[in-house]
């Protein structure tokens, strides 16, 4: 392996780069999980959680990956055989349904094309069609990191009100907590997945349900077998700060101050943050006159641009050469898209140089890969990142109320 001076270049879709401040704040010695120092903590960062998901009911905060809350999400739910409703919008949907299967539920996949988000007028026909109520949840990935569309969550739960549906809505907001526009509680989701090592800016190991009281309803009533996942025990145990098993110490040092900087920057600002880099990663991509895979403009995703191949030229040689070569880790394409696409992340800790730095990584890579693209992509999207509206990125560091 070559060796490179300086910071690796993380754009990955996550897991994205710690903040300094994060990673300084988990440097401390850990302490009993049981005594009043660790109940003050796990009572500020289940608060806190609170207002990152937006919202009054409980947050569930599990030592996981985003696979395990998303477990969560189905054993308090679901029993077997339950059917449930959900969109084919890419690998991360393809693996939340094998995982559903796994528990025995009957998945109903609405086949895509990967290149959109989920379509609300397909969920709304196959509710209205369901007349006798069988399906008992419509699951939904938010922001697909697999392919960069965004589904429109309020048109969901807008598709399962207009039939009157009693289905539970899930949604996977793995990539877009803390990065994308989201409100558990207006939108009327019932379980928000999520996990810490994206726009939460952590390292991978905590993984999240927020929960309505609907699917606190269900839960209590669902006698499907579970235990590490169990909500009804956890939340009881959150009211004095504590949890049932031996929670992730450390990390939620780190939870607490990732949510203090999201709050300091302000979430629309943050929104704001990642639309702008979308936007200048998506003009480089024109210039490059390489096409951007979510065809759908509304939908294209704020934490990563998925960019396709020319035919014939492999993405998985060319990341190569970017690794290699600027030690940059560029996003892989997952699924059925391996080696067909590429993913820029521009998600979590990050600013308009390391957009640019990110984007000269590329456009240099695709020269030196001999990748068929016209040149001047970064200045189209240095002249973007000029224009548009700059975020006041020197607010006091103090914590906001
Ligand atoms: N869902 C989405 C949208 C993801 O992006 C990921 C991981 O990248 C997952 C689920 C799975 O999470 P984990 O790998 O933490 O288990």
């Amino acid at each position: 392996m070559a060796l490179h001076t300086g910071r690796h270049f993380l754009q990955i879709p996550g897991p994205t780069n710690v903040p300094d401040r994060v990673l300084r704040a988990m440097d401390m010695p850990t302490i009993d999980h049981r005594g009043p120092e660790f109940a003050e903590l796990g009572l500020r960062v289940i608060e806190g959680s609170k207002k990152i998901f937006k919202t009054e009911q409980p947050v569930i905060i599990y030592p996981s990956s985003g696979t395990g809350a998303w477990e969560a999400a189905i054993v308090n739910t679901l029993s077997p055989g339950d059917k449930v409703l959900m969109a084919e919008t890419g690998q991360f949907a393809t693996l939340w349904r094998n995982l559903a299967e796994k528990f025995k539920l009957q998945v109903d996949f609405i086949p895509g094309d990967w290149r959109h988000g989920a379509s609300a007028e397909q969920i709304e026909a196959r509710l209205k069609a369901d007349k006798t109520h069988e399906i008992k949840a419509v699951m939904v990935v938010h922001s697909e990191t697999s392919t960069g569309c965004i589904s429109d969550i309020p048109a969901v739960r807008k598709a399962i009100d207009n039939v009157k549906h009693p289905a539970l809505l899930l949604v996977d907001a793995i990539s877009s907590l803390g990065s994308v526009e989201y409100e558990h509680d207006a939108w009327g989701a019932d379980v928000t997945v999520s996990c810490s090592q994206k726009g939460l800016m952590l390292p991978p190991g905590l993984g999240f349900n927020a929960v309505s009281d609907k699917a606190l309803a269900t839960a209590k009533k669902n006698s499907s077998i579970r235990s590490y996942w169990d909500w009804h025990e956890i939340i009881a145990a959150n009211k004095l700060g504590s949890w049932v098993y031996t929670p992730a110490t450390n990390m939620l040092y780190g939870l607490e101050v990732a949510i203090e900087m999201l709050l300091e920057e302000g979430l629309d600002n943050v929104f704001t943050r990642h639309k702008r880099h979308s936007a200048a990663s998506r003009a480089a991509a024109r210039i490059w006159e390489l096409d951007v895979l979510c065809q759908e403009t509304a939908a294209h995703s704020p934490i990563l641009t998925a960019i396709m191949m020319p035919d014939g030229h492999d993405a998985d040689r060319f990341r190569k050469v970017v690794l290699d070569k600027f030690d940059m880790s560029l996003g892989s394409g997952l699924g059925k898209v391996k080696g067909k696409i590429f993913r820029i992340g521009h998600i979590g800790h990050f600013n308009d140089l390391m957009l640019m730095g990110t984007l000269a990584g590329v456009e240099m890579g695709l020269d030196l890969a001999g990748i068929p693209h016209r040149a001047g992509g970064v200045l189209a999207a240095m002249d973007i990142l000029k224009r548009s509206e700059v975020i006041p990125m020197s607010q006091p560091r103090t914590a906001v109320a």
